[in-house]
């Protein structure tokens, strides 16, 4: 999707730079690309200076969070006895977002590269990558890439002749959104029923069976290997201008756009360059009316909110919203706001993992609210009922699946209010002629 694309700036890409070539999948390809010189370069440092290169790069987490990685590394404990374990997320169920399925199905290795590089800063011996299950493709060619960087030496009991040993394991899913959630996924793996756990303790204390344990995005670790193989100094320098977002980004763009897919742009490039130069802007006759920024979990913004917008974490923060996962859901003056934010909240209502009453509740209240609005029986106090609902969802759970769940529909109600009023005044109408 999206490759080649004349648009598409691929002189600055790093991670999607052989997106599109067969040739990069194989262990082979990869080595002649360039691949596997990060991991050799990091083998021959010390584990600190792994870590202090990753932090100095600037590189912060790109499966939504956007903690520095290279602090998330220092957090694992050294003086454990206990095994480290190193999970990679590529549960990615996030609505809109579809970039880390991109880097596993064109450059299996160039995962399994940085996987290895993040294992040997924190000292693991073992890495799981956890594979959405969906992913039928991606998990078969994943699996071959992973026998290849066995047979390559890339893996195994002496990595490229250090005497380190690193294993890896491919773990499916079965397709729940909430095992995407780091402590749900570790108890997934575990072979227990994928329920986040409540933190404190955090994974870098009582992770994977209880052991020290960092978990990280695709792309987080995919940037890894580049950032050691160039150095901090380059990656930090690929930005524009802001020192807290730096290097460059994914972003999966879906939705009323002429030309939908994942573009990698340097941090801080305008939203209104990638939504309108590079994906073509609206279809034939339409305008602009609202993007969901950071996959489908974060407040909207209006058409009016996105000029200026810079894409990094601080840019869209600035602007009401979140970076978050990199997926854009754009929308057109075609849309119905009120009918897109039930879609989500009943997406979320189906994935909740029911342990907290705020969310278990909230999230199906919160669908049959507008479910109610939609079939022309709303009524006004709906909308202070909604945010009444949103409120008691926000911060007062285990995860932040319920979070999720009540921005979207926060944000509508406040942008938007008056296509819920229309619903509603058509429902009085209706009632009035009805009596
Ligand atoms: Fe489960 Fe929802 Fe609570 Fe998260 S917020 S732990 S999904 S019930």
């Amino acid at each position: 999707m999206g490759y080649p694309h004349p648009t598409h700036p691929k002189e600055q890409a790093v991670l999607s730079k052989h997106f599109g070539d067969a040739g990069a999948r194989t262990f082979d390809g990869w080595v002649k690309r360039g691949g596997y010189e990060g991991l050799k370069k990091a083998l021959g440092m010390t584990r600190e200076q792994v870590i202090e290169e990753v932090k100095a790069s600037g590189l912060r987490g790109r499966g939504g969070a956007g903690f520095p990685t290279g602090m998330k590394w220092s957090f694992m404990p050294k003086d454990v006895v206990k095994p480290h374990y190193l999970v990679c997320n590529a549960d990615e169920s996030e609505p809109g977002t579809f970039k880390d399925r991109e880097i596993l199905r064109w450059t299996p290795h160039q995962l399994i590269e940085g996987c290895a590089v993040g294992a040997y800063a924190i000292g693991a011996e073992r890495i799981y990558i956890y594979i959405r299950g969906e992913f039928t493709a991606e998990h078969k060619i994943l699996v071959k890439a992973v026998e290849e960087a066995y047979q390559g030496g890339a893996l195994g009991a002496n990595v490229f002749g250090s005497g380190k040993r690193i294993d890896l394991v491919v773990h499916r899913g079965a397709g729940a959104y909430i095992c995407g959630e780091e402590t749900a996924m570790m108890n997934s793996i575990e072979g227990r029923r994928g329920n986040p756990r409540i933190k404190p303790p955090f994974p870098a204390v009582a992770g994977l069976w209880a052991s020290p344990t960092t978990i990280n995005n695709v792309e987080t670790l995919s940037a890894s290997s580049h950032i050691i193989r160039e150095g901090a100094a380059w990656y930090k320098a690929l930005c524009r201008g802001n020192p807290k977002s730096t290097g460059t980004k994914l972003f999966s763009v879906c939705g009323h756009v002429q030309r939908p897919g994942n573009y990698e742009v340097v941090m801080g490039t305008p939203m209104t360059d990638l939504v309108f130069d590079m994906c073509g802007g609206m279809r034939p006759g339409r305008t602009l009316k609202a993007v969901i920024p950071g996959g489908s979990s974060v407040p909207i913004l209006t058409a009016k909110e996105i000029e200026g917008c810079l894409l990094d974490y601080e840019g869209v923060v600035e602007k009401g919203s979140m970076l978050g996962s990199g997926g854009m859901i754009v929308m057109d003056d075609s849309t119905d706001i009120v009918y897109q934010v039930m879609r989500l909240a009943r997406f979320y209502a189906h994935e909740s993992c029911a342990q907290c009453t705020q969310c278990r509740e909230g999230t199906a209240w919160t669908t049959r609210i507008l479910e109610r609005i939609l079939a022309g029986q709303g009524k006004k106090e709906d909308l202070n009922l909604l945010l009444d609902l949103a409120d008691n969802m926000t911060g007062k759970t285990i995860c932040v699946l319920s979070d999720s769940c009540a921005a979207p529909v926060v944000s509508a109600i406040k942008k938007f209010p008056e296509e819920f009023d229309a619903y509603i005044s058509r429902a009085r109408t209706s009632s009035l002629v009805t009596a």
